[in-house]
């Protein structure tokens, strides 16, 4: 069941080092400048995370140019932009709610999550999320044209394989949302490029 997932070490393990090697791309592109890019990770305190990743998920990685001082903050799986809970509870919460009602009801009771977030989280969804440059670039390739009202249930069912692997794809698939350049980077991501 997916909603294990949150607590499975071997999959948040995964997600953390899918996040080290898109920081590593994002390094050895470099700044715009030409200039060396450093560490400069973002402390984060994430929510409906198990205390045994606490560590591993306590930094959102991030880098400075050593000349022009310009952030680049490669994408993440493990965070859905400034969101305090973490991707995956964002994704497995709100489609709790729609896909998975019966199963998944106390999950966002479990994680602490407030009723008016869920409800944010889920206007988010259904409401935001179909006009971001991310999902105006790919939703062509879904077809059938994939059920907006019931996201993230009806969009993560488009992601095939066993439920780490359906999860862990759609994580990378959302991974640009928060870019400002995320039409472009949503479509390399997409592509396996
Ligand atoms: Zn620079």
């Amino acid at each position: 069941m997916c909603h294990a997932l949150l607590q499975a070490p071997k999959f948040l393990t995964l997600l953390l080092r899918i996040d080290h090697e898109f920081a590593a791309q994002c390094r050895a592109d470099g700044c715009r400048c030409g200039g060396n890019l450093h560490c400069a990770d973002y402390p984060r305190k994430p929510r409906g995370c198990p205390r045994s990743m606490r560590d591993d998920y306590s930094s959102r990685l991030s880098f400075c140019c050593a000349v022009c001082r310009t952030r680049s903050t490669p994408l993440s799986v493990r965070f859905l932009g400034r969101r305090v809970y973490l991707g995956l509870a964002v994704v497995l919460v709100s489609a709790s709610r729609t896909a998975w009602t019966a199963a998944g009801a106390h999950l966002g009771a479990e994680l602490g999550v407030a009723r008016q977030t869920l409800q944010r989280w889920q206007a988010w969804w259904t409401e935001q999320f179909p006009l971001t440059p991310l999902w105006r670039a790919t939703c062509a390739r879904f077809m059938p044209p994939a059920d907006v009202l019931g996201f993230p249930g009806t969009l993560l069912e488009r992601f095939t394989g066993s439920p780490a692997d359906s999860l862990m794809r759609l994580l990378v698939f959302l991974s640009p949302v928060t870019l400002r350049s995320a039409g472009a980077a949503a479509v390399e991501v997409f592509e396996g490029r």
